[in-house]
């Protein structure tokens, strides 16, 4: 099971470093983006006291979100994006807080990795998107 939201973990890894190279393979969108040094938050779900969901192998999503986050905070650095972590170790860190460091920061991007499961239902995997379609810019 646990391979299965790894798996999706890891796609939606891929689709996120697709988009940013399609944003490099774009002059005026590279010039737009990466020159004015938008930020990107990376949000490692869960952490501390809370820790998301528990495979059948006892591995919690709280140390599988923060791995990843922090292999996409070091590709993303290596492309010269402005990244920040809303948190680095395995502490607990409160949702407003993670919302108002991105409203803080300003924030282009805000990406919060989890590795979801539905409880007692193997059947369901694959790759779930949140996203606010109606925010305005924030040139
Ligand atoms: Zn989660």
């Amino acid at each position: 099971m646990i391979f299965r939201r790894i798996r999706a973990i890891f796609l939606i890894i891929i689709l996120i470093l697709i988009f940013f190279n399609i944003f490099q393979r774009f002059s005026f969108l590279k010039g737009d983006f990466i020159s004015s040094k938008k930020v990107i938050v990376i949000d490692p779900g869960h952490g501390g006291k809370d820790s998301g969901t528990i495979s059948v192998n006892n591995h919690y999503e709280k140390d599988i979100n923060l791995e990843i986050a922090k292999k996409l905070y070091e590709k993303l650095m290596s492309m010269d994006y402005k990244v920040i972590l809303t948190r680095e170790t395995d502490e607990f860190v409160d949702n407003n807080y993670r919302a108002d460091m991105a409203n803080e920061k300003k924030a282009r991007i805000f990406v919060s990795i989890h590795g979801n499961a539905i409880e007692n239902n193997n059947s369901i995997n694959g790759i779930q998107v949140l996203y606010y379609p109606n925010r305005k810019s924030t040139n």
